[in-house]
């Protein structure tokens, strides 16, 4: 199976910016797994702008522009360097991809990526794509990777988009304040009903929250593509859904 995996800053690092390294190393291994079975992962990684802060010892997120891109620009390169590590160990070989909003409205570059990542996926690669936080001012960038997310997967035909985040799917009201809230496992339609279950936005270091999902969930499912919000928190999740059993919160395609 073809499979957009997307994991946001929050399940890859700490508050403090510092890499999760329990958590990273358990992904990659399960990631490796599903590798050897036979599936075709690419992976959307947030975390450059967390990692160059911890990195950095920034102290919080910046605000300003040139920091947050000078944050990224040192991020990104040690998100790589422990992805290319972590994943050798496991015989896999990552390739690094770097997105604006831009490149992917414009045919022949869009084209050019298409067709970079089929090559990439024959070699037996793992593509592992961001926004080029370092030149994506807001006018030119994707903005969330979400979204980016869901782009990949329309752009590359995935049969699946997994959204890992810190909650374990759409719920019925917020279950951090309501003890009845429930969590949601199908939604057939992105119903104006199921539109205002997404409250605000993540927090800390995070630029997402159920809002950019259901967005990405939007896309995904005009394109006839299932996408899944899931709890990263628990990489071993992944193996259940590629068994086909019921996790987080599933939005059917359009078929
Ligand atoms: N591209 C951003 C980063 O790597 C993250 C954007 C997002 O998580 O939505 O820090």
């Amino acid at each position: 199976m073809k499979v957009v995996i997307k994991i946001g800053t929050s399940t890859l690092t700490h508050a403090t910016g510092q890499l999760n390294i329990r958590r990273i190393e358990l992904l990659v291994k399960v990631m490796s797994d599903l590798k050897n079975a036979g599936h075709s992962l690419v992976l959307v990684s947030s975390g450059a702008i967390g990692m160059g802060v911890g990195k950095l010892s920034l102290g919080a997120r910046p605000s300003d522009m040139p920091t947050k891109q000078a944050a990224a620009a040192v991020g990104q390169c040690e998100l790589m360097y422990i992805y290319d590590k972590l994943f050798s160990d496991y015989h896999h070989v990552v390739a690094q991809i770097l997105l604006t909003g831009d490149d992917l409205k414009d045919d022949s570059r869009r084209r050019n990526f298409e067709n970079t990542m089929s090559r990439l996926l024959e070699l037996g690669t793992l593509p592992i794509i961001n926004e080029n936080d370092t030149i994506a001012t807001e006018e030119i960038a994707v903005g969330d990777n979400d979204r980016l997310g869901a782009i990949v997967a329309c752009a590359i035909g995935a049969e699946l988009l997994i959204l890992l985040s810190d909650i374990d799917g759409l719920y019925t009201a917020d279950p951090h304040t309501d003890p009845s809230a429930r969590l949601i496992s199908r939604v057939e339609a992105i119903t104006p009903e199921i539109q205002a279950l997404a409250g605000g936005k993540g927090s800390g270091l995070a630029v997402g929250g159920m809002g950019t999902k259901l967005k990405a969930a939007q896309m995904t499912e005009a394109h006839g593509i299932d996408m899944i919000i899931a709890n990263g928190q628990k990489p071993e999740l992944l193996y259940d859904i590629m068994d086909g059993k019921d996790v987080g919160t599933r939005f059917i395609g359009k078929r």
